[in-house]
């Protein structure tokens, strides 16, 4: 089956490979080693002053990050599923939300978040998805930051970046805290929430909150190339394989050229084959397909051509189709994955098929990776 969901992503065989040697133990020099590569490579990978690894899925980090920064009042934005999952962990922790809310195809407005902040003088954190996975769109998250900041610089602004992390190069100056998930971007399996944190959240965090989830516990021991609690220590050494992947295909600015590419060859393909793409500003990370027969359309793709793409949820489910584009991905997957779209839509009687998605996509691959 090709796995083509945006998370979980398929984990490469050499990382497979790599995760299958024996345990180690956690409190030995030689995971410390190990954790200490994973520590610097993820500190470049963010581009932050601190880089924290903790053993959760990526809402165990929405959850870190809201618990530790926010002191009293938080503006979160609900464009989707996983906007509404910060407002509910704000809820759950019995902090003071102001929620914007919007359809799921819809970015925030930054005149919006300015509204926001004019009217509640209280607000001290933001958080926000840079990719709203639910809908595929992407935030003008950067844009934001450096708004806030500007308005009032102890505004501390969370980015959930669990879709956009290792898909494009993200403008951290202005972030306090970038988090990321091993199941998306980083093709690793699932359990491994990672976290980047500016040097004001550090201070802002102070003695931290929480137990588990306690971030000052972990800055203090990942600083000394340990973890509070037993590391997932699998997943670390897959997340450093995963890095040498990245470097031996070219390093991250290749990844991120090809990532963007590719989404544009997606995008164009689909459009060839009258598909309607849904989010006002499509995200890199997925190509969101608005389409009456999406579960039809899905239900070809597995049955008959071997192809696993999401589809929607809550008051989209049936509505849309959403196809991965984080990680290494073969071209010959993604024109695959186009071409059996296109076949899909000729057996429902949409279209007659001629081959035309997956040749749009090799033109526009070919012409946008130059
Ligand atoms: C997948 C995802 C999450 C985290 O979900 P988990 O199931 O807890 O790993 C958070 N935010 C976004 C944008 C996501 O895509």
């Amino acid at each position: 089956m090709h796995l083509f969901t945006p998370g979980p992503t398929p984990v490469p065989e050499a990382i497979r490979v790599a995760m299958s040697a024996p345990t180690l133990h956690h409190r030995t020099p030689e995971f410390e080693a190990i954790f200490k590569e994973a520590r610097e490579r993820l500190l470049k990978l963010f581009g932050m002053k601190e880089a924290i690894m903790i053993a959760s899925s990526g809402t165990g980090a929405m959850e870190a990050s809201v618990i530790n920064i926010c002191k009293k009042k938080i503006l979160t934005v609900n464009s989707g599923k996983f906007g509404e999952r910060f407002g509910k962990i704000a809820k759950a922790y019995g902090k003071e939300l102001v929620e914007l809310k919007y359809e799921w195809n819809m970015p925030v407005s930054v005149e919006d978040i300015k509204e926001a902040l004019c009217n509640n003088s209280d607000i001290d954190t933001i958080a926000i998805q840079v990719c709203e996975s639910a809908g595929g769109l992407r935030h003008p998250v950067e844009e934001i930051a450096k708004v806030v900041k500007e308005f009032n610089k102890d505004i501390a602004i969370i980015a959930d970046g669990i879709t956009a992390v290792g898909v494009e190069p993200i403008d951290t100056r202005y972030i306090d805290i970038l988090i990321s998930g091993s199941q998306k971007a980083l093709m690793l399996p699932p359990g491994l929430a990672m976290l980047g944190l500016s040097e004001y959240a550090i201070e802002r965090i102070g003695s931290g909150s929480g137990y588990y989830l306690n971030l000052a516990s972990e800055i203090a021991k990942q600083q000394k190339n340990t973890t509070a609690y037993t590391a997932a220590t699998t997943l670390i050494i897959g997340l450093n394989k995963i890095f040498d992947l990245i470097e031996n295909s070219g390093g991250l600015d290749t990844l991120y050229s090809i990532t963007e590419a590719r989404s544009k060859a997606l995008i164009k393909a689909l459009e060839s084959i009258d598909l309607k793409i849904y989010p006002n500003s499509p995200a890199l990370a997925m190509a969101t397909v608005i389409d009456k027969d999406s579960e039809n359309i899905r239900k070809l793709l597995k049955s008959k051509y071997r192809v696993n793409i999401a589809g929607g949820q809550d008051h989209l489910k049936g509505k849309i189709f959403r196809v991965n584009n984080m990680g290494l991905i073969k071209t010959s997957d993604m024109l695959w994955v186009v071409d059996s779209i296109e076949s899909a839509l000729s057996e429902l009687g949409r279209l007659e098929y001629s081959g035309v998605a997956a040749k749009t996509f090799s033109e526009v691959f070919k012409l946008e990776s130059k």
